[in-house]
C-alpha cells in the first residue's frame, strides 16, 4: 500500500480537482494556489450540498452493515490507513478513501464482491448517468487499483425519478443502479497523462489565461464565475440570442429605445379578458420527497401570490397563500384559489410552462379537482410570450427575458432590497422554516419576520407582472 503523509492532500490530484481540471485549468490552479481568490458557494449551491449528504446517507443504506470513515479522521490520522485496515474485513466501507497513481479518491461506497474483489458504487443526486459522473468514477478506479485494490464493476446509484413515495421511503425504489463499468473503462484511456498535464498546470508560477465561455457552467457552475464574468466588459457578457431577435438586439441597443412590434402586442393584449388574475406560485422539489403521493424533484407548490384587477387601470386586489406546516399543503392551496380564481378571466402568469405544469400535476395527484384544474389551465396567458419573442424588447434587458430582468428595464425598479430576491432561496427558507432542512446549528429564530419575507417576495414577483402589462399597454398606445 502507497504510504500516507501529512500533506498529502497538497502532492496529489484529489477525484474533486481532477473534475475541476478537466472543467477549466484556470478553477484547477486557483484552487491549488489562490484559494483566497475563490468566492465561497452562495446557499443555493450549499443546499444542493446539503441534499448530496442526505442522498448519499440513504444510498448507504443499500449496502447495510459497513464501516464508515470519517474524512475528519483522514486528516488527523490518516485515513487511508484506516481504509486499508477495513479491506480485509470484507465489509463495505462508506467513503472509503484511497490513494494510487498521484490520486486521491474518496469512493462513495466500497462493496466486497466475495472474491477479493470490490464494487465501487458512485452515488449522485441527479436522474441519469451524466458524462462527468463517468470522469469522476474512472478517476476513483484508477486510484483503487494502482492502490492494489481489485476492481469488479462501476455502478451509479442516482435518484429515479419515477419512484412516488408511499409512508416510509423506499430506498430500494428510490435509487437506480446503473453499471457503467465499460464506459468507464473507456474514460481511463489516457487517464494517467491526463492527470499529468493537470499536475503540470498547478506547478506553473502563474494563473493560466482562459477566456469564459459555455466552460464556466458545464458540467457545473464554476465557483470562480463571480470572478472572471466582472472582468470582462459587460457586452462581453451580454446573452446574445440569433437570427431576428439578434438584429432587434442590437439596433435597441445602438437606438437606446424599447422595440414594440404593434401589431403583435396587440395581438397579445386582445386575447386578455378582464378581470385579470396574476398568478405566481413558489414550490419546493427535493431529491427525497418529503410528502406521500410525491416524486423525487417533484416541485410542490407551498404558496401563492394573486393580483386581481378587475378592468383596465383599474384598482387592485391581493390575496396570499402561504402553508404553515409540514403536512401536504396542496389541497388547502387547491381550495383557496378555488376561492379567489372565480370562472371566468384571464389568469396571467410568466412562464406559463411552469405555473401548467404545476397545475397538471395537481390535477394528477388530486383527481377531484382535475376538471376545475382544466378550466384553470386553458385561462392561463402567458406575459413571458411578448418578450420571449422579442416583441417586446427594452435594450437594458441585455437579452434576458426572466421577469428579474424585464421588470427593472421596463420600470426602472426591480427586486433590490428583498430580504429574498429569487425563488430557489424562498424555497430554501419555506424548507427550514417548516422542515428544519439545511445546515445544521443555523435555525432561523424569527420564523415569523421570515414568513412575512417570503410574502413580500411572492406577492412582488405578481405584482412585477401588473407593472410589467401596464408598460405593454403603455406602449401599445403610443
Ligand atoms: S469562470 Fe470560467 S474561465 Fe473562470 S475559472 Fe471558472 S470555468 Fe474557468
Amino acid at each position: 500500500m502507497p504510504e500516507l503523509v501529512p500533506s498529502v492532500a497538497d502532492r496529489v490530484i484529489s477525484k474533486s480537482k481532477y473534475i475541476s481540471g478537466l472543467q477549466c485549468h484556470k478553477l484547477l490552479w486557483h484552487q491549488y494556489n489562490a484559494k483566497d481568490l475563490i468566492p465561497p458557494y452562495d446557499a443555493s449551491h450549499q443546499a444542493v450540498f446539503d441534499q448530496g449528504h442526505e442522498v448519499g446517507r440513504r444510498a448507504r443504506l443499500l449496502y447495510p452493515g459497513g464501516v464508515l470513515i470519517e474524512r475528519e479522521r483522514w486528516e488527523m490520522d490518516g485515513l487511508l490507513a484506516d481504509t486499508t485496515q477495513a479491506l480485509p474485513l470484507g465489509m463495505p466501507i462508506y467513503e472509503a478513501a484511497l490513494l494510487g497513481g498521484g490520486v486521491y479518491a474518496q469512493v462513495d461506497i466500497l462493496a466486497p464482491t466475495g472474491d477479493d474483489g470490490w464494487d465501487i458504487i458512485e452515488v449522485k443526486s441527479s436522474t441519469s448517468v451524466k458524462s462527468v459522473h463517468l470522469d469522476d468514477v474512472a478517476v476513483q478506479r484508477f486510484a483503487a487499483e494502482r492502490a492494489g485494490i481489485r476492481i469488479r464493476r462501476c455502478l451509479l446509484a442516482h435518484i429515479d425519478s419515477t419512484y412516488v413515495r408511499s409512508s416510509d421511503i423506499d430506498n430500494a425504489k428510490l435509487f437506480r443502479l446503473v453499471d457503467i463499468t465499460d464506459d468507464v473503462d473507456d474514460r481511463l484511456v489516457g487517464l494517467a497523462d491526463r492527470i499529468a498535464a493537470l499536475a503540470a498546470v498547478i506547478v506553473q508560477a502563474d494563473s493560466p489565461d482562459v477566456a469564459i465561455g459555455s466552460h464556466c457552467t458545464s458540467p457545473y457552475d464554476c465557483p470562480m464565475k463571480p470572478v472572471c464574468w466582472k472582468a470582462m466588459p459587460e457586452e462581453n457578457v451580454t446573452r446574445l440570442v440569433g437570427g431576428d431577435k439578434q438584429v432587434i438586439q442590437v439596433e435597441a441597443a445602438r437606438s437606446r429605445q424599447t422595440h414594440v412590434d404593434q401589431a403583435r402586442v396587440h395581438d397579445f393584449l386582445g386575447r386578455l379578458t378582464y378581470p385579470l388574475f396574476f398568478l405566481d406560485f413558489e414550490t419546493f422539489g427535493t431529491a427525497v420527497p418529503l410528502l406521500d403521493g410525491v416524486r423525487p424533484y417533484q416541485q410542490v407548490p407551498f404558496q401563492f401570490s394573486l393580483h386581481v384587477r378587475r378592468d383596465a387601470g383599474g384598482a387592485l386586489t391581493h390575496h396570499g397563500f402561504l402553508a404553515d406546516g409540514p403536512a401536504d399543503p396542496r389541497q388547502q392551496l387547491l381550495d383557496e384559489m378555488r376561492a379567489h380564481l372565480e370562472s371566468a378571466g384571464s389568469i396571467v402568469v410568466y412562464f406559463a410552462g411552469f405555473e401548467t405544469g404545476r397545475l397538471t400535476e395537481l390535477a394528477r395527484d388530486f383527481p377531484a379537482y382535475a376538471p376545475w384544474i382544466e378550466t384553470i389551465i386553458g385561462r392561463v396567458v402567458d406575459l413571458h410570450a411578448p418578450f420571449k419573442a422579442f416583441d417586446v424588447y427594452h435594450p437594458l434587458q441585455n437579452g434576458r427575458t426572466s421577469i428579474k430582468s424585464v421588470l427593472p428595464a421596463l420600470t426602472g425598479s426591480g427586486y433590490e432590497g428583498m430580504a429574498i430576491a429569487d425563488g430557489g432561496t424562498a424555497s430554501q427558507t419555506f424548507l427550514r422554516i417548516v422542515f428544519g432542512a439545511g445546515p445544521e446549528g443555523q435555525a432561523i429564530d424569527d420564523v415569523a419576520a421570515v414568513r412575512k419575507d417570503l410574502e413580500a417576495y411572492c406577492e412582488l414577483d405578481t405584482l412585477a407582472m401588473v407593472r410589467i402589462l401596464d408598460v405593454i399597454e403603455r406602449l401599445a398606445r403610443l
